[in-house]
């Protein structure tokens, strides 16, 4: 078991709330992803679990025992950075051996370990070389042999991917997934990347300004968003949402519009578009459009249309979600 909650954590920089009164429950073995613009405290937060920059007030609990003021080499808890933090000097071997002879592991039972996390993240072959001869993905998978090997209840990873190109990020995405399933340890990832937290989360956690905006599995964040935060987060290009009665704010999402030679009927909300731009991305085309309610973005399968066309824009009565003048959603 490895349950990690925060009691009404609070954190002041400088004078500056960064985190306010916050409450989290991290579930026991799931892969739970913090996301959220840049500066909205998901590293402070990340570094308050272990034990690396103390909580200004509240509490950090673990299996329900407070370890709030616990040191953190006596947390149990590894963490992978987006630096890596290994040493250029030392083989990939005594790298990941690095942590456990400073724990005075034996020597059969380190031999043991090194081993298994190697093949668990790829490195075998690699064990004698110097991380200065390999790539990046392979140096990052040195950070997690490291983390691995230790054995902890709970692994933290700030960033872990971000100084990856984009298609190793992809490939270390899955793995790190399987990685999770396999090991069936609790993970808590940090990144501001959306697409990364849904492609990965078993929980979601949105924070801005130091604050939850919301928590729950991809799918409700992404089709049940409680603010206009929310669905704007989440999702590219994000949530159209515009004023549609006074203080009411409405809003759809690209892929839930449809364009059309002809008007649909049948849809409550129904729009003349001229297409401004598109944008082909293989499987589907991005439309900008203007209409009387503002520019709006659709995301088609269909390529059908040109820039300065006009058409017709509806969105079926089931997808358009409503919010108040504070962007707050109101469930009809
Ligand atoms: P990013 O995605 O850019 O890494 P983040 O969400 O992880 O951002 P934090 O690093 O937690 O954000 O920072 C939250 C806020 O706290 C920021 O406004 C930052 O400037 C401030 N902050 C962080 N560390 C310190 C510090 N040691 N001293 C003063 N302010 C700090």
């Amino acid at each position: 078991m490895a349950e990690i909650k925060l009691h009404h954590v609070s954190k002041i920089f400088n004078q500056v709330r960064v985190i306010d009164s916050l409450d989290l429950v991290i579930p026991d073995g799931k892969f739970t992803v913090l996301v959220g613009p840049s500066g909205c405290g998901k590293t402070t937060l990340l570094r308050m679990i272990a034990g690396l920059g103390p909580a200004t007030s509240g509490q950090v609990l673990m299996d329900g025992q407070d370890i709030t003021d616990l040191d953190p080499g006596k947390r149990d808890i590894a963490m992978v950075f987006q630096n890596y933090a290994i040493y250029p000097m030392m083989t990939v071997r005594d790298n990941i051996d690095f942590g456990l002879k400073n724990r005075k592991v034996p020597k059969a039972e380190r031999q043991r370990r090194i081993a298994e996390v190697a093949r668990m993240t790829g490195l075998t072959e690699l064990l004698d070389r110097r991380p200065s001869t390999l790539s990046g993905g392979q140096r990052q998978r040195i950070a997690l042999a490291r983390a691995m090997v230790k054995q902890p209840k709970v692994f933290l990873m700030d960033e872990p991917l971000s100084n990856l190109d984009a298609k190793l990020r992809n490939s270390m995405r899955s793995e790190l997934i399987e990685m999770h399933k396999n090991l069936g340890t609790t993970f808590v990832y940090v990144t501001h990347d959306q697409v990364e937290a849904m492609a990965m989360a078993d929980m979601i956690v949105l924070i801005n300004k130091g604050k939850i905006m919301q928590k729950g599995n991809p799918r409700e964040l992404y089709n049940d968003p409680d603010n206009t935060f929310t669905a704007q987060f989440m999702g590219t290009p994000p949530m159209n949402v515009f004023s549609c009665d006074g203080k009411i704010q409405m809003g759809f999402r690209p892929e839930r519009a449809e364009l059309s030679r002809t008007e649909n009927g049948k849809a409550v909300y129904r729009r003349k578009a001229r297409i401004i731009t598109c944008e082909m991305l293989g499987s589907e085309t991005v439309y900008k459009v203007e209409t009387g309610d503002g520019i709006m973005m659709v995301k088609s399968r269909e390529c059908e249309f040109e820039a300065g066309e006009e058409c017709h824009l509806s969105v079926p009565d089931e997808f358009v979600l409503f919010f108040d003048g504070e962007g707050q959603r109101i469930r009809l």
